[in-house]
C-alpha cells in the first residue's frame, strides 16, 4: 500500500504556566495534552476526516503533522521520510509538498495584497516562478477556482470578496504549489452554508486532479462524510475510532462516535433505534481523566472504565476502536 503519511504515536503537550506559589512549592509541572499518542496512515489519494468537538486536539494534531508546532513526542513519516526533527532548512523543500488551508479565509489573506499576488506569492517565495510566470500561474488558477474573470479578480482586494470566494483565493494559493497532501482545518465551518457544498467539491476536484491527500479536520460529522473515504473520530487528545466512512457510519462501535451521530439530524433518522447521549462538557486536556478518557460522559461506563485505557480492537478490516465493551 502505498502511504503519503504514517503518523506514530504523535503527542503534543503545552506546558502549563506555574504561579509564583507554585514554584516556590516546587509544585509538578503540568501539561494540556492536547495530542495524546495518535496513530494512523493515510494513503495516497486518500482523505481521512479528523472529527470531534472543539477542544479534542484535532487542530493541533493537523498543525504538529505539518510541523507549524514541534511535537513532544511520536513520528511523522511523509513520502516514507522521517520529518519529526529534521532541521527547518531541510524541511522546506517537504514544506512545498505540504500545505494547509485555515478556518478563517478572512484572517488567511493579507488586506493589503491583491487577490493575484496572494496566489501568485508562493511561487516567488520558494524560487519555482519569476514575476512574470508567477503572475500567469495565478491568473490560470483563479479561473481554475471559479473567479473569472480573472483579469478583474487578480486586481482585487480580499475586503472585495465574499466569504466563499475568499476560501476560493486561500484554496489557489495552497493548490498553486502544487501540493501532495492538504491539511484543511475547519475549511468550510466560517463560510455561508449555501456555498459549502461548492467550496466542498472544488476540494474533491483538485484531489482527482493532483492525486492529492488530504486530512480534513471538521466538528461536523455530516460534512466529514461527504468527503472522506476514511473518518478517524478523537476525543480528549487520542482516536477513539477509525474506519471507513460507510463503516464509522453504519456499524459505529465507540459510545462517543455514536452520540456525535445522534447531534446530526440526517445521520440520527437512520439511527434512531440507538440512540446514545452523553452528559456534561468536554473536560480539559490538564486534568485527563484515568482509564477511559471518556467515562466521565459514559452511559455505559463500567469499573475497569475507570481503571484501565482501553486499546483499538479491530472490528473489521481497517474498522478500529478504542472501548472495553468490544472485548
Ligand atoms: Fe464507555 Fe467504558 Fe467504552 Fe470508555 S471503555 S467508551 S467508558 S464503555
Amino acid at each position: 500500500m502505498d502511504y503519503i503519511l504514517n503518523v506514530k504515536d504523535l503527542k503534543k503537550y503545552f506546558p502549563v504556566r506555574r504561579s509564583f506559589v507554585e514554584i516556590l512549592k516546587k509544585a509538578p509541572e503540568r501539561y494540556v495534552r492536547a495530542v495524546d499518542g495518535i496513530s494512523f496512515k493515510i494513503k495516497r489519494g486518500e482523505t481521512l476526516s479528523l472529527i470531534g468537538e472543539s477542544g479534542c486536539g484535532k487542530t493541533t494534531a493537523g498543525r504538529t503533522i505539518l510541523r507549524l508546532i514541534e511535537p513532544t513526542g511520536g513520528k511523522i513519516i511523509f513520502n516514507g521520510k522521517d520529518i519529526t526533527k529534521i532541521p527547518e532548512k531541510k524541511l522546506r523543500p517537504i514544506r512545498r509538498k505540504m500545505q494547509i488551508i485555515f478556518q478563517d479565509p478572512y484572517a488567511s489573506l493579507s488586506p493589503k495584497m491583491k487577490i493575484g499576488e496572494a496566489i501568485a506569492h508562493p511561487l516567488l517565495i520558494h524560487g519555482l516562478a519569476d514575476k512574470e510566470e508567477a503572475k500567469e500561474r495565478a491568473l490560470k488558477m483563479l479561473k481554475r477556482v471559479g473567479l473569472t474573470p480573472e483579469e478583474e479578480f487578480y486586481e482585487r482586494y480580499p475586503h472585495h470578496l465574499s466569504g466563499g470566494q475568499r476560501q476560493r483565493v486561500v484554496i489557489a494559493r495552497a493548490m498553486i504549489l502544487k501540493p501532495e497532501f492538504i491539511v484543511a482545518d475547519e475549511a468550510v465551518s466560517m463560510i455561508d452554508a449555501s456555498m459549502r457544498a461548492s467550496i466542498l467539491e472544488l476540494l474533491n476536484d483538485f484531489k482527482k486532479e493532483y492525486n492529492l491527500s488530504m486530512l480534513f479536520i471538521t466538528h461536523d460529522i455530516d460534512i466529514g462524510k461527504l468527503i472522506s473515504d476514511r473518518i478517524a473520530v478523537m476525543y480528549l487528545g487520542k482516536i477513539v475510532e477509525i474506519g471507513k466512512v460507510k463503516d464509522i457510519l453504519n456499524n459505529p462501535q465507540h459510545p462517543y462516535t455514536k452520540a456525535l451521530m445522534e447531534a446530526v439530524p440526517s445521520i440520527a433518522r437512520r439511527k434512531r433505534k440507538k440512540k446514545v447521549k452523553i452528559k456534561g462538557e468536554i473536560p480539559n486536556a490538564i486534568d485527563i481523566p484515568p482509564g477511559c478518557r471518556f467515562h466521565p460522559r459514559c452511559p455505559f461506563a463500567m469499573d475497569i472504565c475507570r481503571k484501565k485505557e482501553p486499546e483499538m480492537v479491530e472490528i473489521e478490516p481497517e474498522h478500529f476502536a478504542a472501548c472495553h465493551l468490544l472485548k
